[in-house]
């Protein structure tokens, strides 16, 4: 098959390209410039000419996406900003929504051989972190997120910007299917991953660099000045980058899924479970927090996973110490004051 992934240079897109070309399809990758393009390329070279790049410079542009849809079989719709330093609601929920929206646009027009777009929406679709020990399921919104956007405006926190942009994305997409009802030969399947973590794969030149998911793990485990015990009060679940580009791909061609959210995750944690783990792999780990002390404790909410195990039959995803593991190898692999 061929398949489109936007923003193919991100975090994720760069194991779902690498996933879908294993699987021997076609990608076509858009990034925002040429520059973008050439590590791609390197790093897809053993797939010869199976593995193209196309720049769209700006996805919120009407028409961005016209020429990129055309011949493909299904589009990977990942490109959005996951910044926790944006100012402004816009800076997040244009590029979210106009993207979104821009994509099936196009994929209406001119994407006659599409059968399925998946959207990456996310996790901070869903939860509501207010409303404790919940478990949150398909139907569940994150709407208070939106709310707060609407009260405070660019004065929420950038957390709460991040999470109304994926609400708005998602629900636009959701949206865009009820009022082209019978107008377009495709469906759509949103998955929805809580935060990803792992090694990445794409052009990541120093730790000052990460993408947010992962620097936010690093800072975790090495900034000495946070709060022990803030980290036994965070909780949240987690998927390996891995098996998330796993899910995608089988979204991408599983038959029935169509018109459904998929909430993909392996297993809720807290920030202190991260730091043991880690701890228990390396003991110079500097921050140490209050070990062992979220050992047992109930997650903070729950996330109902039976859906996407039905549909993939992935029960087993790869275990928190596997994740802790590799991501610790990773950061090795920069100079520390990098
Ligand atoms: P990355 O930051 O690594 O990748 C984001 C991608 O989106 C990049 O290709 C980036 O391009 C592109 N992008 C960002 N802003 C814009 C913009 N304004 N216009 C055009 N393209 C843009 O993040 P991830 O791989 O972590 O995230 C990918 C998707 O997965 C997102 O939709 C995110 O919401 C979702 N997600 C991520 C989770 C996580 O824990 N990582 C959890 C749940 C969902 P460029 O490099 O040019 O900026």
């Amino acid at each position: 098959a061929r398949v489109l992934v936007t923003g193919a240079n991100g975090y994720i897109a760069a194991w779902l390209c690498r996933g879908h070309l294993e699987q021997g399809d076609y990608v076509i990758g858009t990034v925002r410039s040429v520059g973008k393009g050439a590590y791609l390329k390197k790093l897809f070279a053993s797939y010869g000419n199976k593995f193209e790049v196309v720049v769209v410079e700006d996805i919120t542009k009407p028409g961005a996406f016209d020429e990129a849809v055309k011949g493909v079989d299904a589009v990977q719709h990942t490109a959005s900003p996951v910044r926790l330093d944006a100012r402004t609601a816009n800076e997040l929920v244009d590029p979210a929504v106009r993207g979104t929206l821009g994509v099936l646009e196009s994929a209406k027009n001119f994407g006659k051989s599409i059968r399925r777009v998946v959207i990456l929406s996310s996790g901070a679709a869903v939860v509501q972190p207010a409303k404790d020990h919940t478990v949150f399921d398909e139907s569940s919104w994150n709407d208070a997120a939106v709310e707060e956007l609407k009260q405070k405006g660019d004065a929420a926190s950038p957390l709460t910007l991040y999470r109304a942009s994926k609400v708005l994305a998602e629900r636009s997409a959701w949206e865009f299917m009820e009022s082209n009802k019978g107008l377009v030969s495709w469906d759509i399947v949103a998955v929805n991953p809580p935060f990803v973590r792992l090694p990445p794969i794409h052009e990541v030149h120093s730790l000052l660099e990460l993408n947010a998911s992962m620097e936010m793990m690093y800072k975790m485990l090495n900034d000495t000045q946070s709060d022990a015990e803030a980290l036994s009060r965070f909780s949240g679940w987690y998927v390996d980058v891995r098996d998330i580009a796993a899910a995608l791909s089988q979204f991408a061609r599983a038959p029935d899924v169509g018109g459904q959210r998929f909430i993909v995750a392996a297993g809720p944690l807290f920030w202190q479970d991260i730091v043991d783990a880690a701890n228990e792999t390396d003991p110079t780990i500097p921050v140490k927090g209050v070990p062992g002390a979220t050992k047992g404790k109930p997650p903070g909410y729950t996330f109902s996973t039976s859906r996407a195990a039905r549909v993939l039959g992935m029960q087993s995803y790869r275990s928190l110490e596997t994740t802790v593991k590799d991501s610790l190898d990773y950061f090795k692999t920069f100079p520390a004051s990098t």
